[in-house]
């Protein structure tokens, strides 16, 4: 198993991207990959607005901050790790990635020998028997932290201190290791409970100059250099003053509410998942931010019980793949703030929600599209839309 990437015309190269299907753009110069980007981008937007060229990442190779890996059983090999073939179940070693982190890499590694010398049997999904079934490592670029969550079928953990003993002394960096019991058989990587097994069981990172917590099921940007890109363009165009009140829609850990709160008058941030809920609460706390609330609930359900007389002058909304509801736009229409910042991972599904807004009197500005997945056939947009005078 090999992979290369070539820093003359910053493409990658790697021996199982076809079984992996991860990675589309292989063997391309990143110029080219970009270049095929705008013109999708182009090409979805016409008639809605122009958008300029993509804005690409800077040596885009190794930029995962957070990797999984699949925990399998290979009768000539013995332990592999790696990732299910898209669409399947079937495991597709992978030793070497040209997008994930290089440390998470190593240390992935490293626990293949350590589960193999400690006898954790891998957990297999046809038979429910076995121990160990995925591991997910989360790393916090600019404060170097490192979090191993190890996910098991069942609470125990047999010679727990000298598993933990060995790790670390092969991987001194790692700063916390935690234990996610999955005992479902199902296809989500994560159970419900997790013990913390060493260190503070989550980790920090800092973006846009605040500092943010990153619990093990909490959703964060998987590419740190590119999202302050794209934050600080949202915020940008949402020309925020301090008079303004901003919804944050879909704010995870509140990364980005958390981040233009001190331009505004009052944030409101509204997200779905309850851990992400607390980590972003303590991320306020820990920014020493005072003028920013959390609501845990569906931000459909949220803003049609706000459009009854709440008032919004920006609304920053950042959905996941599947877009935004019927719901949630047209209570926006009827709160009508002055701008809106729509910031999407899938742009597909974004121009189907902008065509809603644009019929209930809001014009697109502008588009800007940011490669946060390099080699991948993923692109991250952000666009402004701004209510027409009436
Ligand atoms: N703005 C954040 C998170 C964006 S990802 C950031 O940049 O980090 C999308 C987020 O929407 C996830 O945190 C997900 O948990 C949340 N989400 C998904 N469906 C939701 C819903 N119906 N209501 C509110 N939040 C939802």
């Amino acid at each position: 198993m090999s992979g290369k990437y070539n820093e003359s015309n910053q493409s990658i190269s790697c021996s199982v991207c076809k079984q992996c299907g991860g990675c589309q753009y292989v063997d391309i110069p990143y110029e080219k990959e970009l270049k095929k980007k705008s013109a999708y981008l182009k090409q979805l937007f016409e008639g809605i607005c122009t958008v300029g060229e993509v804005h690409g990442m800077y040596r885009p190779a190794f930029y995962r901050n957070k990797v999984h890996a699949v925990v399998g059983l290979d009768k000539q090999k013995g332990i592999v790790t790696g990732t299910y073939a898209e669409g399947t179940h079937r495991l597709v070693p992978v030793d070497v990635c040209m997008i994930e982190d290089q440390k998470a890499d190593s240390i992935i590694a490293t626990l293949r020998e350590l589960f193999a010398s400690f006898k954790y049997v891998p957990y297999n999904e046809d038979t429910h028997r076995g121990f160990m079934r995925h591991i997910l490592i989360r790393r916090g670029f600019s404060t170097k932290e490192m979090m191993v969550v190890l996910v098991t079928a069942d609470n125990k953990f047999p010679s727990k201190n000298n598993f933990l003993k060995a790790l670390l002394e092969k991987h001194p960096d790692i700063t916390t290791v935690v234990q996610n019991i999955n005992d479902y058989s199902t296809s989500m990587v994560l159970g419900k409970a997790n013990k913390v097994l060493y260190g503070k069981g989550y980790i920090e990172d800092v973006l846009c100059g605040c500092r943010f917590r990153i619990s093990p099921e909490s959703f964060y940007q998987i590419n740190p250099s590119q999202t302050e890109k794209l934050y600080k363009t949202a915020i940008r165009l949402g020309g925020i003053t301090k008079n303004d009140v901003v919804i944050d829609a879909y704010c995870g850990i509140g990364t980005i509410g958390i981040a233009l709160s001190s331009h505004a008058k009052k944030v409101i941030g509204v997200e779905l998942n309850p851990q992400a809920v607390k980590d972003a609460q303590t991320n306020a706390d820990l920014n020493h931010i005072k003028n920013i609330q959390f609501v845990n609930e569906d931000a459909g359900d949220f803003l049609v019980r706000y459009a009854e007389g709440g008032r919004a002058d920006v609304v920053i909304m950042d959905p996941p793949r599947s877009g935004s509801t019927p719901e949630f736009l047209q209570s926006l229409l009827q709160i009508k703030p002055k701008r809106i910042v729509y910031i999407s991972c899938n742009p597909e599904t974004q121009v189907r929600d902008v065509r809603v807004l644009q019929k209930g009197g809001y014009k697109v500005e502008a588009c800007e599209g940011y490669d946060m997945f390099p080699h991948t056939f993923h692109v991250e947009t952000v666009c402004l839309l701004s209510r027409k005078a009436q």
